[in-house]
């Protein structure tokens, strides 16, 4: 049986052809855990759910990685600002950016626990892979992909010809996709931070570095777990659709620049979880959160159900408060049989998830 995929990349459906005949070695970017995730997040590893149960109905044998960001940054323009949501998080709670991590990736875990998502394999911290991070910059700049300004390592992007392919985002709309505040050690605004210098009151999460004491931009960990743990060919990488510029962007810059070679077969984005019309998300306050599902007195599996009806690049219907809570209402009895008994979810899944990326 042939499964076949959109990939992002392609803007094609194709068949998916492991490295390995029979394995399919899969990597999906993970949370930031400095506070609750909310479905729309949690709807992206829905999305590497189906995925991986159906490779797995098919006779594959998966790999899962999802890593875990515990240095606290979630867009790259954080990391410029020197900001890091661990450590403000921590200053907020009281805590040591340590405790808020491992509470918030226990609650992640138990989120997925309870849309019925299967444990990854390996579930890579970040902070644990410092070392191989910094690897990867030091063949990046003995390739003359990257430079070094006062402590900071900047990937040149306009030395990697490929730049831009993953997104579209080339000449004029790359310069519209990268954000106006632009660091004045940038050759380049469309460069990207590999590497940032501590700045002197940071106490927390630094670490030494072959340019001074500092700490990681946010893309290079998942080029360095997911070829630590998945190896430098790997056959599916997911995330969602907000992942494709710059962090996806960014990821292929530096892996296949490190590297020399094409490191993903495949790319697979999840579209948004719409709530209200707009993107379910923080600062739009329209999320709402698998607790809160259960407080409701819902069973988490029928927005599991609500959302594989929509699954893939199209955007599901919205389970807000004013329009879905009523739809999931409707739903529990129709998510039973999402009920993680492995044999009856993998039937049931079978037919909508390898039509559902197409
Ligand atoms: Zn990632």
């Amino acid at each position: 049986m042939q499964i076949r995929l959109h990939n992002t990349l392609t803007r094609s459906v194709e068949p998916v052809v492991p490295v390995n005949e029979g394995e399919i070695r899969m990597y999906t970017c993970g949370p930031t855990v400095y506070r609750p995730v909310h479905v729309g997040n949690l709807r992206s590893y829905l999305l590497a759910d189906w995925l991986r149960r159906t490779f797995e109905l098919f006779g594959h044998r998966v790999i899962a990685v999802k890593n875990i960001t515990d240095v606290g940054h979630m867009r790259q323009d954080a990391v410029d600002r020197g900001e890091d949501k661990v450590i403000a998080a921590a200053l907020a709670e009281g805590k040591t950016p340590t405790q808020i991590a491992e509470f918030y990736e226990g609650a992640f875990r138990e989120d997925e626990r309870r849309l019925g998502i299967l444990p990854a394999t390996f579930y890579p911290r970040a902070t644990a892979h410092v070392g191989p991070m910094i690897e990867i910059i030091e063949r990046l700049l003995a390739r003359d992909l990257a430079y070094v300004v006062d402590g900071a390592v900047y990937y040149a992007v306009k030395r990697f010809p490929d730049y831009g392919r993953l997104s579209g985002n080339v000449g004029e709309a790359l310069r519209q996709g990268v954000r106006t505040e632009v660091d004045p050690n940038k050759r380049n605004p469309a460069d990207f931070a590999l590497w940032k210098r501590a700045e002197p009151d940071r106490r927390a999460l630094v670490w030494d570095s072959p340019w001074g004491p500092g700490y990681p931009g946010w893309h290079i960990e998942c080029s360095a777990m997911s070829t630590r743990y998945l190896g430098e060919r790997f056959d599916v990488h997911t995330g969602g659709v907000d992942n494709i510029f710059p962090h996806h962007e960014d990821e292929i810059a530096q892996s296949e620049g490190a590297l020399g070679h094409p490191v993903v077969g495949m790319w697979v984005h999840g579209q948004h979880l719409l709530a209200d019309g707009v993107k379910m998300a923080k600062s739009a306050r329209n999320t709402l959160e698998v607790h809160e599902i259960e407080a409701l007195g819902l069973d988490p599996l029928a927005f599991r159900y609500r959302a594989s009806a929509g699954c893939g690049r199209a955007r599901p219907p919205p389970p807000t408060r004013s329009r879905a809570i009523p739809a999931l209402r409707t739903s529990p009895n129709a998510a039973d049989p999402a009920r993680p008994s492995p044999g009856r979810v993998r039937k049931r899944r079978a037919r909508p998830v390898e039509r559902a990326p197409s």
